[in-house]
């Protein structure tokens, strides 16, 4: 791809986008289909669709720790990235960002997961891919929690049909309204255990379903890419392209009509605002390997470099106009920001099919869509909002074998053989936007780059604490039912940021005294700057969060070359 750090004039474009995750990528693909030189602003370094998937191919054995991180590594390097407990291992830890170089303070405990590289986390995302529907967009006007969002789901469905339909979603349709149905590739299958648990379950329980996780793999090929191998290594990167990552799906559909123009190593640290003209102008970039300062310029600018990221860039773009940061004359930019909590479900071993295995590793599971507060009968006394399941049956695998310490012939026989059924699910439940939830910059902490450091100071409250309880309860209660043994709850905790959707910060909303973005993500102060990333949700819902953040990047692209076009921005 082309890299520009010429002088001035070049320097200026249609369209600058900051980011290239999954909102920068979709922003790219859009802005320069629809005819913008854009420049993508990111400030990792550059990562090659396949050749910089480094491990994608290696064997446990193939790396000298087999895939443990030595815990001096951790210590020093990864002591909050390593939290997940699953993401640095020597075959991802490369996508982490080392925390000894990007330091951040936590008034209280914020788990904030990133990667900092093209692509950003659309390379490690697990893929979960669901739409909200009206009972989401309707939940805050509802409950009088946060502000009501601008927009409702028949603003959103065509783009998220547009969207599933480029990324290559899998999924089944079941025709409920608290999720709606998508434009959907084949599904993938249950296995034998899971398609026994849905039936149970249906049986069992009116109005909960179990259905296939709806995940961006491929399971056919799709728009030049090839359909997933079920090797569930996704994290380290897919060299078939199988699953949707902006490395192999948008930056090279936005490379391909000539008008990208990506620069790696370019963190933007600020917007520039010119109060005469009474826009955006541009930004300024610190170049994150020499530290030269420069400034690029454009008509129109996306923020789209993760929620946090965008907010502290927002917040940061101090001028007489904006004395406190672009967006801030609301009062609400960097609060009500929010999470998913989970780590609380059950588990259970089952008797039976034992002359039944499954195809591969499928990199998904089933999901159960909420059923909690979706209508009167399903409404609940101890809290509002609700939750749902990702989990997944399977046998265990040869290591159970191992704990028994066996040897010889007998040992070998017994690792050939699939150990018994299990099945564990967790819960993902919506958290409220609450303002005194928020971040704020640290102008004396500053990281290498000279830049400030974001301070974190949200905790989850009683309404996701009274919600726990029936997390865990109700997945025991469907299992039992579905006739599994040895059922046993558990809650591990669960800290804002470790369910890596951080959202809110910079909210949509209809009043620009509430709020800091109007229904087509434009900051209402400065409407030519953009905001697409999770920093503009207004509420959460119990669902992952990307797909919408897909679907309304591409939305905000068609509004702002609309106005450019009319000469509006
Ligand atoms: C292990 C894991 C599992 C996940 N599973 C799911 C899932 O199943 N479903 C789901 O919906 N979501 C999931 N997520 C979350 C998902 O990855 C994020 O919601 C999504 O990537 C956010 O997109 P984004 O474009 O806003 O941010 P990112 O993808 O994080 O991209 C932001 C980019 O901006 C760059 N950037 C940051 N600051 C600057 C700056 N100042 N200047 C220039 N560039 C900058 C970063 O380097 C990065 O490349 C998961 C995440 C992880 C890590
Ligand atoms: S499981 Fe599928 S999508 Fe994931 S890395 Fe393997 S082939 Fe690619």
């Amino acid at each position: 791809m082309y890299v520009n750090s010429k002088g001035m004039e070049e320097n200026t474009y249609d369209a600058i986008v900051i980011g290239s995750g999954i909102s920068g990528g979709w922003a790219a693909k859009e802005l320069c289909e629809k005819g913008l030189k854009t420049l993508v602003l990111e400030r990792g370094r550059m990562v090659e669709h396949v050749k910089d998937y480094i491990t994608a191919n290696k064997e446990p054995w193939e790396f000298p720790t087999r895939e443990r991180t030595p815990p001096e590594e951790i210590k020093e390097h990864y002591p909050k990235q390593s939290r997940t407990g699953y993401t640095v291992r020597e075959s991802s830890k490369h996508w982490f960002v080392k925390d000894s170089e990007h330091p951040y303070q936590e008034t209280k405990r914020f788990d904030w997961m990133r990667g900092y590289h093209v692509g950003g986390r659309s390379i490690m995302w697990g893929r979960h891919s669901y739409r909200f529907s009206d009972l989401d967009f309707e939940a805050n006007m509802r409950d009088g929690h946060g502000v009501d969002w601008p927009i409702r789901y028949a603003d959103i469905d065509p783009w998220y049909t547009y969207a599933e339909g480029y990324a290559g979603i899998h999924g089944m349709n079941e025709g409920l309204p608290q999720l709606p149905d998508g434009n959907f590739l084949p599904p993938m299958e249950f296995n034998c255990l899971e398609k026994h648990f849905r039936e149970k379950v249906a049986e069992n329980f009116g109005g909960r379903v179990v259905t296939m996780g709806r995940t961006a793999n491929l399971t056919q090929n799709h728009n030049g890419r090839v359909k997933c191998q079920y090797r569930n290594r996704c994290i380290r990167g897919c060299p078939y392209g199988g699953y949707f990552s902006s490395n192999a799906a948008t930056l090279p559909a936005a490379q391909a009509t000539g008008n990208l123009t990506l620069r790696p190593d370019s963190i933007v640290t600020s917007i520039i605002y010119d109060k005469e003209q009474r826009k955006a102008v541009g930004v300024n970039v610190i170049d994150r390997e020499t530290n030269e300062a420069m400034e690029f310029n454009a008509k129109v600018i996306f923020c789209c470099a993760s929620a946090v990221a965008s907010t502290s860039i927002l917040m940061n773009s101090k001028s007489d106009a904006f004395p406190d940061g672009i967006g801030a004359s609301s009062g609400e930019l960097g609060h009500n920001l929010m999470d998913h909590h989970f780590r609380t479900g059950a588990s259970g071993d089952y008797d039976g099919f034992a002359d039944q295995y499954y195809y591969g590793r499928k990199p998904t599971g089933f999901y159960i869509p909420r059923f909690r507060n979706v209508d009167k009968a399903s409404e609940q006394k101890d809290y509002v909002r609700g939750f749902g399941y990702q989990g997944g049956g399977s046998r265990e695998s040869w290591q159970s074998a191992v704990a028994e310490m066996g040897f010889g012939a007998s040992l070998k026989e017994k690792i050939v053989e699939p150990g018994p059924w299990r099945m564990g699910m967790t819960a993902f439940a919506e958290t409220l936007p609450y303002h005194e939830n928020k971040m704020t910059l640290d102008y004396e902490n500053t990281d290498k780059w000279g830049q400030p450091t974001v301070i974190f100071d949200a905790e989850f409250k009683e309404n996701e604490m009274a919600m726990r309880p029936d997390m865990a309860n109700s997945a025991a209660e469907m299992l039992e039912a579905a006739g599994f043994k040895n059922v046993q709850t558990y809650d591990a905790g669960s800290w804002p940021g470790l369910g890596i959707h951080e959202m809110g910060t910079a909210r949509m909303g209809r009043d620009p005294k509430t709020s800091v973005l109007n229904k087509w993500n434009q900051v209402h102060d400065v409407p030519n700057v953009y905001v697409t990333d999770g920093a503009c949700m207004t509420s959460a819902a119990c669902v992952n969060p990307s797909l919408t953040y897909m679907a309304l990047t591409a939305r905000a692209a068609d509004h702002a070359v609309n106005e450019l076009k009319k000469m509006n921005l």
